[in-house]
Parts: structure tokens; sequence; C-alpha cells
């Protein structure tokens, strides 16, 4: 039985190198070959010049806290009563796009915006690893 009971990602098409990527440890987002600009999350075709061509590349895995709100109250509370409080961020990562993750390893309190981050990952399953950030220098 698998101890981790809480929600899991289910990976498709657009989002399966992503999810191996985190598998491995290593970031991956979506890059247009036509346009050159990157996108989170994944998908089939570009926002900006609508290109269906798009190559995987290793983001830096640094970024800055964009926003984020601290769960205090857990929802569903079996599942999530042990974690709080905790944080939700938009990450603003160096390759341009924003994603939501967890902040963790600082006090909810310590959270500022434009804080520096970097990524972590949690292997919680065999098969899935979740992106999360940590305050660096
Ligand atoms: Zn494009």
């Amino acid at each position: 039985m698998n101890p981790y009971s809480k929600p899991l990602p289910a990976p498709d098409a657009d989002s399966a190198p992503y999810w191996d990527g985190c598998k491995q440890h290593r970031l991956l987002i979506q890059r247009c070959e036509a346009c050159a600009s990157f996108r989170f999350p994944a998908g089939p075709v570009c926002p900006n010049c609508n290109s269906r061509e798009a190559r995987w590349m290793p983001a830096s895995g640094r970024g800055t806290v964009f926003s984020w709100i601290v769960v205090r109250h857990p929802v569903p509370a079996e599942v999530y009563g042990a974690e709080v409080p905790y944080t939700v961020a938009l990450i603003d990562l160096e390759e341009g796009v924003r994603m939501a993750s967890n902040v963790i390893g600082c006090e909810p309190e310590a959270l500022h915006a434009g804080m520096r981050v970097s990524v972590h990952f949690d292997d919680v399953t065999p098969e899935i690893s979740l992106p999360r950030f940590r305050p660096r220098e």
C-alpha cells in the first residue's frame, strides 16, 4: 500500500515529459521552436505564436516568489491536517514562466515577494516526484 495519501498528478500526453523530468530531479519546461518562448504548463500549442513545434529544455530551477497563501485550515482535514500551516506559492522561474508550488524549509511568516528560491524534488511515490521550492542565498 502506498503510504502517500494525497492527490497525485496524472501525467498526460502533454505533461508526461515534465513528470518524467521531475522523477529524474530535472525541471524541464517547453520552449517553442518557432519563437523561443518558454511555456508552462505544458501544452501542444505555443500561446505566443501558435506553433506546434516545441522542445523540452532543462530549467535553471531558480526563481523568485511572486505571491503566496498560507493554508491554515486543511481541506480535507483527514488528508492535510498534519501539514498545516503550509505555503502555496506562485514562483517566477528565471526562464520567464510562473508555476504554482510549495515553499518549504522556512516558516510561512518568513516569505516575502521576490524571495529567491530554488527547486527541490520530493519523491512521494516510486513514480512521482513533486517539485517544491526552498529559499536560497
Ligand atoms: Zn512560439
